[in-house]
């Protein structure tokens, strides 16, 4: 797995993000020393194995046979074009193969010739990522087959199927699994040290892609070490594999916002629609919140709309973590967010809205010497009282909004004027 192979991760993924921007890389100091260590220990790694390891043509051609799979995978899917931010992949199936049967040198130069192709034929992307993609995934790689190499003496004799090997197999690529997750959790964690490890480290649909990168690698080693032509017949299913994976992750990436890595716009009115028919269906309750952030042109002026942009992922990444997962929020535009809170009454919609607007108020984002602070406005309203359908919740909610920044801002409001209750069809006043 790299910084590339991100899925959902929502968390990772958008931690991630804001390590994305060079400009800002200098104002994170401890990331920065982070990175650098990584890549510093991987080059003294090839370094110091280099000189060391005795170079076999046997282990040459093995080498070039893996890494022309992975570019046939690359070339394959390239086509399909890539999701913005961090992606997945499933390049594991072959740099698993490399650290198991290889000298464990091999396992730190596979992923820099993975890293520059994916950098030269799919997306150029910001070069300390790749960089650092290569030597988490190197050093992840060379350890796992240290530990392997000292479990089996000859890491061939995968090839005669016995137990005790393949077992060792699945415990180095585990290991290299864990490795690789906890250097770039580290990294994300340092990129955004406000997100909860758990979120950083742990991913439903993450894992299980592990398990599946899991799976192949050790199937193509075994069938590798068996006999080399045999990568012919591994490498249709992996490069469908790859390409079904990205087409879910393009799918994924067209219903979010790319920056803050919440619903888009359109996405969020889809859901919301969805939830809306479903409250009118069984009676439930349903509140609709539009929180927009108080003089955010300010900050713009002030530190420039990079920093601006930090501050959007900033309070994105606090609404995500205040809410319920069933909770639908998303980027509406600009400095603008929306959540709607199913089964939510009035009371609870205000205080799931003062919440947000005590804990955003306290966020404090650094930026070179200074904090950077920022209020929100919101504006609340209730299904039923303040509109029947998405519009006429979105037009009241709006309203309230308004009136937040008309009181003063850095409040929550909600519609001022209230409909009048429904008349009973016999009512005089009606007539
Ligand atoms: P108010 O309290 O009335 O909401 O004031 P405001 O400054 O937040 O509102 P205004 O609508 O005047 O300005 C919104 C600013 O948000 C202007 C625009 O440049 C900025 N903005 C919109 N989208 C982005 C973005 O993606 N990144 C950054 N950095 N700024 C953005
Ligand atoms: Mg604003
Ligand atoms: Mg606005």
């Amino acid at each position: 797995m790299a910084v590339t192979s991100h899925v959902s991760i929502k968390s990772r993924d958008s931690v991630l993000t804001l390590a994305d921007r060079w400009p800002l890389l200098g104002q994170r100091r401890p990331l920065v020393v982070y990175l650098c260590a990584i890549v510093a220990l991987d080059l003294a790694a090839i370094a110091a194995l280099s000189a060391s390891t005795v170079f076999t043509w046997r282990d040459a051609l093995t080498f070039a046979a893996l890494m022309g799979c992975g570019a046939v995978c690359i070339e394959a899917s390239r086509r399909l074009g890539m999701p913005a931010g961090v992606s997945r992949d499933l390049l594991s199936a072959w740099w698993l193969p490399v650290a198991l049967l290889l000298p464990p040198v091999y396992a730190l130069f596979a992923p820099i010739v993975l890293q520059v192709l994916l950098q030269v034929r799919v997306r150029a992307t910001v070069v300390y990522r790749r960089v650092f993609s290569s030597a988490a995934i190197g050093l992840a790689g060379c350890t796992a087959s240290i530990v392997f190499h000292a479990l089996v003496a000859d890491p061939w004799v995968l090839s005669q199927g016995g137990s005790p090997p393949i077992l060792c197999a699945v415990a180095a690529a585990v290991l290299f699994s864990l490795l690789n997750i906890a250097l770039i959790a580290i990294a994300a964690h340092t990129a955004n040290p406000d997100s909860a490890w758990r979120e950083v480290l742990w991913d439903r649909e993450s894992v299980m892609l592990d398990v599946v990168e899991l799976c192949l690698g050790v199937i193509v080693s075994i069938g590798c070490s068996l006999n080399l032509g045999l990568l012919i017949l591994a490498l249709p299913p992996v490069v469908l594999l790859q390409r079904s994976l990205l087409h879910a992750q393009l799918q994924a990436a067209a219903r979010t916002d790319a920056k803050t890595g919440l619903l888009n716009a359109a996405a969020w009115q889809r859901e919301a629609d969805t939830e809306i028919v479903r409250a009118r269906r069984t009676g439930e309750t349903l509140a609709l919140l539009i929180i927009d952030i108080d003089h955010f042109k300010r900050v713009n002026d002030a530190h420039g709309h990079l920093v601006g942009d930090q501050v959007l992922v900033g309070v994105a990444s606090m609404l995500r973590s205040q809410l319920r997962d069933y909770d639908v929020v998303g980027r509406f535009g600009g400095e603008e967010f929306v959540v709607l809170l199913p089964g939510a009454d009035i009371d609870e919609a205000r205080r799931v809205a003062e919440r947000l607007r005590v804990r955003i108020g306290h966020m404090a984002i650094p930026v070179d010497d200074t904090l950077v602070r920022v209020t929100i406005s919101a504006g609340v309203a209730l299904m039923s009282v303040h509109g029947d359908d998405l519009i006429d919740l979105l037009t009241a909610a709006d309203l309230a909004l308004y009136r937040a920044k008309e009181l003063g801002r850095d409040r929550v409001c909600i519609p001022a004027v209230q409909p009048p209750p429904p008349s009973l069809p016999n009512d005089p006043s009606t007539s």
